[in-house]
């Protein structure tokens, strides 16, 4: 049989895996959501305050820039606002470094269970993802770099890393950085830098300002504007120049910049979410450390907690959302079927996931 005459997509495109989101619960359901890592705290008042301030003028299109964003963003990190290039979401940047930096034959590296948008950008460029083993759900630092091969462009690191919450010192991203090739561009998603309450990790900015090739990447999804869609990246000037070249003129829309700007500023609120993740990720991480049930030590702001086989997640996913609480299952997008990842919620919530597990234990 021949095959229809019909538009076709490019190689690889039919080949990609659609993301899968955090499930959100029963349509019309009560449940607590547990499954994206959003704020438990809400977002900032003063965000919300600027957000509403914009609406007054929708009809005129946004600068698109985002100058006003990247100025505040300049003035909290100690950047120049001329470095930053933001996004709609940090998946905008992305998939705007995968386009630049990678095509048709290139090799994008990441560790194997890394952030599963990393996949799809670098398919969706046409490159090939070269997949490297972890040790004890870590991103491997030697196994990376001999994964290398010339046709390798792009490095791909979350730090801290989702799912597994687990991250690299800075000690380690600098001796990441040290073996690649000066050709090849180390992307440092700092999605959860705000969490990190490690000493000896570094967001990666001291790297982008010394080097060529290392960028980082960041986001307000995961501190409470996860719905307006906000993300920048940091990167050396040939970098800033070509992504600006392709990305959607007014790629980030206005009430998000303005929205964007005021969290940035309010540096109050992000401390009180910081403060509220690391007391109930500790918390939690010591609640359910049993003989049964292995935590993961993270710096993010979820727990991986893994079970002694698939069935046991299914059955404690089951029993969390019977209880009113979606969690994230992480067999389907990671390929670790006998973990669930939950993201650190109100004491509320996590009073309650700790409670449903260990009486789920105890009936092992
Ligand atoms: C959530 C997440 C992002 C995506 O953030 P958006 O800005 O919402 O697109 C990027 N990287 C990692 C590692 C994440 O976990």
């Amino acid at each position: 049989m021949s095959e229809p005459i019909r538009p076709k997509p490019q190689p690889g495109i039919l080949d990609i895996a659609p993301y899968l989101p955090g499930k959100s619960g029963r349509p019309g359901s009560q449940a607590v959501k547990l499954s994206a890592n959003e704020s438990p705290l809400g977002a900032s008042p003063k965000a919300l305050a600027a957000m509403i301030e914009a609406s007054a003028h929708l009809e005129i299109y946004p600068e698109g820039s985002s100058r006003l964003l990247r100025e505040a963003l300049g003035e909290v990190h100690g950047v120049d606002p001329t470095s930053i290039v933001c996004g709609n979401g940090s998946d905008d940047l992305l998939h705007l470094l995968a386009q630049v930096y990678l095509g048709d034959g290139d090799e994008a590296v990441m560790n194997r269970y890394g952030f599963s948008v990393y996949p799809i950008v670098t398919r969706a460029a046409g490159a090939k993802i070269v997949l490297v083993e972890e040790r004890d759900y870590r991103a491997d630092v030697d196994a990376l770099l001999a994964a290398v091969t010339k046709r390798t462009k792009v490095v791909w690191l979350a730090n801290p890393n989702n799912p597994t919450g687990t991250y690299l010192s800075d000690a380690e991203v600098r001796r990441l950085h040290a073996g690649l090739r000066p050709d090849i561009l180390l992307v440092i998603d700092s999605a959860y830098a705000e969490y990190v309450t490690a000493a000896d990790y570094s967001v990666g900015l001291d790297l982008v300002r010394e080097q060529q090739n290392v960028v980082m990447v960041r986001t307000f999804s995961k501190m409470g504007l996860a719905a307006i869609r906000i993300g920048w990246l940091v990167g050396p000037d040939h970098v800033v120049d070509a992504l600006h070249r392709i990305r959607g003129p007014f790629n980030v829309n206005l009430p998000a910049q303005m929205a964007g700007a005021a969290a940035a500023r309010d540096e109050e609120f992000t401390q009180r979410l910081r403060e509220h993740n690391a007391h109930w990720r500790d918390w939690l991480t010591a609640e359910l450390s049993s003989n049964r049930l292995r935590v993961i030590p993270s710096q993010a702001n979820f727990i991986m907690i893994l079970f002694d086989t698939p069935d046991m997640a299914a059955k404690a996913f089951e029993t969390l959302a019977d209880s009113g609480y979606i969690v994230r299952e992480i067999g389907p997008s990671y390929g670790i079927g006998n973990g669930l990842r939950i993201s650190i919620g109100t004491e509320e919530a996590m009073r309650m996931v700790a409670k449903v597990l260990k009486s789920m234990d105890k009936t092992q």
